[in-house]
C-alpha cells in the first residue's frame, strides 16, 4: 500500500531531499529516515541537503526571482491556480501520506490538504488585490502613493505537525507577491514535502519560472544557515519557542526580517452562562484532536467552580471513549504522537504534574501497542504549578477553576505564549469583556468556538512568546513584500515639504 501511494505521488525512488525547482541535486547531506509513528517502522530514507546543496538551491532561487518579480501578479496567480488544481487532484493521496507520516487521522490529513487548496484559491484572488494607497500630498502638482514590491527569495521553515499546510500559508502568498522561496521542512516529515515539491515541479518545469519553489530537507543546522543567509530578506519560521529564540537574534543580527509562528499554551474559559453541550464538544476536539499536537491545541481549561465537577465528569467519560488507533482506520479519533521522544516528554509532564500536586483524572499512560500512542489525559491542576506554564506537545489538558471572571482572564493571560484563546458564554457582557483590551492577550480570541481549527481567511498568529507573526489570510501578505512610498512631481516648480525654503541661484 505504501509503495503504491509513493508511486502515485511520483516519489517512489530516486528522489533526494534537495530540489532547486525541478532540478534534483546529487545531495551530500545526511540520510533522513521517515518514520511511521503508528508502527515506529521506517517508511523510507531521504538523502538530505548539505549546506553546500542548500547554497546552490538558494542561488537558483535567486536566479528565478529575477525573472519572477517582473511577471504581473495576476499571471503569477495563474501559476498558483495550477498548483491548487494539482493539489485538488491528489488530495486523497496527499492526505493519506500526511496520515502515514505524521499520524493525523484521515479527516485531518485530508483537511490539511484542503487547507493548501484553500490557500491557493485565496492567493489567486489576492494576486489581483495587492493594493497600495494614494495619499494626499501638501505640494501642488504632486502625487504620493505607496506600492508593494517583491522582496526576494523567502526562507520557509516548517514544523512537523502541519507538514504541508504551513508551507502553503507561506508559499502561495509569497509566490503571488513575486518572491521565490526555499522550504526547509521538518526532518520528521520529509516525505510529504517531497510529494508536494514534486507536484509543484511538474507544473513549473513546463514554464520559464522553474526555480521559484525550492526544497532543502534537513535539520536545525540548515535552519540556522537560513537564519544567517543574507540572500534571504525574510525567513518565515514555524516551530517551538526555543527554535524562535535561537533563530530570531541571528536574523536580527543581519537586519533581516523574520516572521515567527511559535508555540502556544492555549486556554478556554467556561462560564456558568455557557451552553455546556457546545463547550464540551469544543473542549474535546481542541484538546484531543491531532493527539494534542497542534500549536492551537487546548492545554488549559479554566472553568467556573460552580459547574466544574459535572462538566469534568462528562469530559472524562468522553475521554475514556475516544477510539485510539491506526490514523487511517475509519472511526479512529486519536492517532499517535510523532516520536518516541514525544511519548517520553508526555510521560515526564504527567509525572511532573503529579509531583507538583496535580491529580490525574483520566489517561496519563502510554498505550500498549507498537508505535507512539498515548492516552488523552485530563489533570486537575492549580495555576501556580510550573508544568501548567509549559507547552507539552501531547494530549494533556490541565483543568483549573475560578470564582470571578477577571480572575479567570488574569489566569488565562498568565502564560508566556499568546496564540489562541476562547470563552464559552451566552452572556454578551462576558464575551465582550474577553474580547476587550482588558481581555485575552492572544492573537486569536474566539467566543463559543474552540481554540483550534482556524480558517485561512483570517490572519493567523500569536503574541508574546508565540512570536508576533501573522500568516495566511487578511493582509498577512504585506509581510512578504516591501513597501515603497513614491512621490511624483508633474509640475515645473520644486516646492519643499513643511514649507522649507532652499533658494539656489540657477
Ligand atoms: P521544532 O521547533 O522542533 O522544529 C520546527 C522547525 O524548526 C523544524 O524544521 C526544525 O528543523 C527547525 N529548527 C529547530 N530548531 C532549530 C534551530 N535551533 N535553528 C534553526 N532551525 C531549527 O518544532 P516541531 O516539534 O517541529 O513542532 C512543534 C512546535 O511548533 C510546537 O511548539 C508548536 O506549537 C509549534 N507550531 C507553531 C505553529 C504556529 O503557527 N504558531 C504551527 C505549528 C507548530
Amino acid at each position: 500500500m505504501i509503495e503504491d501511494l509513493l508511486r502515485r505521488l511520483g516519489i517512489h525512488d530516486g528522489h533526494s531531499g534537495v530540489w532547486a525547482g525541478s532540478w534534483i541535486d546529487q545531495p551530500g547531506g545526511e540520510l533522513i529516515p521517515s518514520i511511521n509513528p503508528s508502527t515506529g517502522e521506517p517508511i523510507a530514507s531521504i538523502v538530505g541537503a548539505s549546506i553546500a546543496d542548500y547554497d546552490r538551491a538558494v542561488d537558483r532561487s535567486l536566479d528565478a526571482f529575477r525573472r519572477w518579480r517582473t511577471v504581473p501578479p495576476p499571471h503569477r496567480g495563474e501559476i498558483v491556480r495550477l498548483i491548487g488544481n494539482a493539489l485538488r487532484e491528489h488530495k486523497d493521496d496527499l492526505g493519506l501520506l500526511v496520515s502515514l507520516e505524521v499520524g493525523k487521522v484521515r479527516s485531518e490529513g485530508l483537511g490539511e490538504v484542503q487547507e493548501m487548496i484553500d490557500m491557493a484559491d485565496f492567493a489567486v484572488g489576492l494576486s489581483r488585490q495587492l493594493y497600495g494607497l494614494t495619499i494626499a500630498t501638501e505640494r501642488p502638482d504632486h502625487r504620493m502613493f505607496e506600492q508593494w514590491l517583491p522582496l526576494g527569495p523567502v526562507g520557509i521553515i516548517t514544523a512537523f505537525n502541519f507538514p504541508v499546510a504551513v508551507w502553503a500559508w507561506n508559499a502561495m502568498i509569497a509566490a503571488v507577491c513575486g518572491n521565490s522561496m526555499i522550504w526547509k521542512p521538518s526532518p520528521q516529515a520529509p516525505l510529504t514535502s517531497l510529494a508536494v515539491q514534486h507536484l509543484v515541479n511538474q507544473i513549473l518545469s513546463k514554464t520559464e519560472y522553474d526555480g521559484v519553489f525550492n526544497l532543502a530537507v534537513g535539520g536545525a543546522e540548515l535552519g540556522a544557515r537560513m537564519a544567517d543567509d543574507e540572500r534571504l530578506p525574510l525567513v518565515s519560521a514555524t516551530g517551538s519557542v526555543a527554535m524562535g529564540k535561537a533563530i530570531a537574534p541571528r536574523i536580527a543580527g543581519r537586519l533581516g526580517r523574520s516572521l515567527l509562528e511559535l508555540g502556544g499554551n492555549n486556554g478556554i474559559i467556561v462560564t456558568p452562562r455557557a451552553n455546556l453541550d457546545l463547550a464540551l464538544r469544543a473542549v474535546a476536539f481542541a484538546a484531543v484532536g491531532t493527539a494534542g499536537q497542534r500549536c492551537t491545541t487546548l492545554r488549559r481549561l479554566i472553568i467556573h467552580e460552580s459547574i466544574a465537577e459535572g462538566f469534568v465528569d462528562r469530559l472524562a467519560a468522553a475521554y475514556r471513549s475516544f477510539p485510539i488507533g491506526n490514523p487511517w482506520d475509519e472511526g479512529v479519533l486519536v492517532g499517535p504522537l510523532i516520536s518516541e521522544a514525544a511519548v517520553a516528554a508526555m510521560l515526564r509532564a504527567v509525572e511532573a504534574a503529579e509531583a507538583q500536586g496535580g491529580e490525574v483524572i483520566c489517561g496519563g499512560r502510554r498505550v500498549d501497542r507498537p508505535g507512539f500512542f498515548v492516552e488523552p489525559t485530563l489533570i486537575r491542576a492549580r495555576a501556580d504549578m510550573p508544568i501548567v506554564r509549559q507547552e507539552t506537545f501531547a494530549p494533556i489538558l490541565y483543568v483549573m477553576t475560578y470564582a470571578d471572571l477577571d480572575e479567570a482572564i488574569a489566569l488565562h493571560n498568565s502564560v508566556a505564549e499568546g496564540l489562541s484563546s476562547a470563552i464559552f458564554t451566552d452572556d454578551l457582557r462576558e464575551a465582550e469583556r474577553f474580547l476587550s483590551a482588558k481581555g485575552s492577550d492572544c492573537g486569536i480570541a474566539n467566543v463559543n468556538i474552540g481554540t483550534s481549527g482556524a480558517e485561512i481567511g483570517g490572519a493567523f498568529g500569536g503574541e508574546k512568546a508565540t512570536g508576533g507573526g501573522r500568516e495566511a489570510g487578511s493582509d498577512s501578505w504585506k509581510a512578504y513584500m516591501r513597501r515603497q512610498t513614491c512621490t511624483v512631481n508633474s509640475g515645473s516648480s520644486l516646492p519643499l515639504a513643511q514649507g522649507v525654503q532652499f533658494p539656489i541661484a540657477p
